[in-house]
């Protein structure tokens, strides 16, 4: 029996199939490459020291997934997949619920079909919209999102928790990630994005590389310390492992779980920028503009329920963070391309 990993050449993807297939899981996977490249597969099987089969297509093809849980065991998802951009998806709604919400469905239609019954599910802290207290907890109020991309996360937990009430064979585990950086500290794989990312580790290592020439801050007039805003940022390799731990937990339960992945700690974007610098020795020159619409102020973790049930803590601090990611872009200037 396998696990199908859904978006799994991006970039919390790959360093999740690493965990996993090194902790001896046979995994497929699926990706249809509109934001990552299919060399982070083959890097990833290369360090597991197991082969992993990647099928190239989109979650939104009924027939291709019916084909792929037809000719394949398959026992569970994990489910990656997904459009990512909050600056994005206010340009562009319609694009982010017809791949994040249809393709979501897609799946979990052809999975009910298949009595595959049992999905991990990439939700993100942007589910709390602008938390009115922070750290958040599990518990806090959901809902009152303040992005498309948001609204998207929001309404597949929903639609995930509706079908668990219909049929209660379905088991759910729903990890809301905070700030994902870094990368695998061997510099074999990271984040490499298409196109110009919205995210600010992307960008700072490309300053500092002299790709691009300064970081924009989205708004310094932040009801901050430093005017701007706050995250929770976290290593992605302690998201991957936060994955194992969850699916290992739940392995024999159909309780649903729902569970924070952050530091429990908030950085603003400037001690980011100046810690990165600390670490790297190099100067990013940065500019503060506008604020962007669907950005919140401030958001960190209550991580302590993950810490408590699933014996699961983030271990990396935010230099090692810095040195991850930009050990990664040095050894690949050109992301996964040039291989
Ligand atoms: P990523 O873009 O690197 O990976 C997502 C992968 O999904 C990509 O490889 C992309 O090609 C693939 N994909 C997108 N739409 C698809 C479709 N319709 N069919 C098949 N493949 C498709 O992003 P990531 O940072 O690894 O994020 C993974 C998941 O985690 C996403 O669902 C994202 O929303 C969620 N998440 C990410 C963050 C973050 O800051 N990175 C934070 C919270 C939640």
């Amino acid at each position: 029996m396998s696990i199908l990993i859904t978006g799994a050449t991006g970039y919390i993807g790959s360093h999740t199939t690493l965990a996993f297939l090194k902790a001896g899981y046979d995994l497929i996977a699926l990706d249809n490459l509109t934001n990552s490249h299919p060399e982070s597969l083959k890097r990833v099987s290369r360090m597991a020291g197991r082969s992993c089969p990647l099928h190239i297509l989109d979650l939104r093809d009924h027939e291709a997934l019916q084909s792929l849980f037809q000719n394949h065991s398959i026992d569970g998802v994990i489910h990656f997949a997904g459009l990512k951009s909050v600056g994005e998806s206010m340009d562009e709604p319609l694009r982010y619920y017809d791949n994040n919400v249809s393709g979501s469905l897609n799946l979990i239609r052809v999975m009910n079909e298949y009595q595959v019954k049992r999905i991990l599910f990439s939700s993100s802290c942007t589910v709390y919209g602008d938390p009115e207290e922070v750290p958040v907890t599990e518990d806090s109020p959901t809902g009152q999102v303040t992005s498309p991309y948001g609204r998207t996360k929001y309404m597949i937990e929903q639609i995930l928790q509706d079908l668990q009430t219909a049929d209660p064979e379905w088991s759910l585990i729903l990890l809301r990630y905070f700030n994902p950086i870094g990368a695998h500290p061997d510099g074999e794989i990271g984040e490499d994005p298409a196109g110009r990312s919205g995210n600010l580790m992307p960008w700072l290592t490309q300053v500092a590389i002299g790709k691009q020439k300064c970081v924009d801050i989205y708004g310094g007039d932040y009801p901050t310390p430093d005017g701007t805003a706050i995250r929770d940022y976290i290593h992605v390799m302690d998201l991957a492992d936060g994955h194992l731990k969850a699916w290992e937990h739940h392995r024999e339960s159909t309780a649903t779980g729902i569970y924070n992945l952050g530091t429990g700690h908030g950085y603003s974007v400037l001690e980011l920028i100046h810690t990165f610098e600390s670490v790297t020795g190099k100067n990013i020159p940065w500019r503060i503009t506008d604020r962007r619409p669907g950005d919140v102020p401030a958001v960190w973790a209550d991580p302590g329920k993950a810490e408590k049930i699933l014996h699961w803590e983030a271990k990396r601090n935010l230099e090692e963070m810095c040195r991850d990611s930009w050990n990664w872009q040095v050894r690949n200037p050109n992301g996964f391309k040039q291989a």
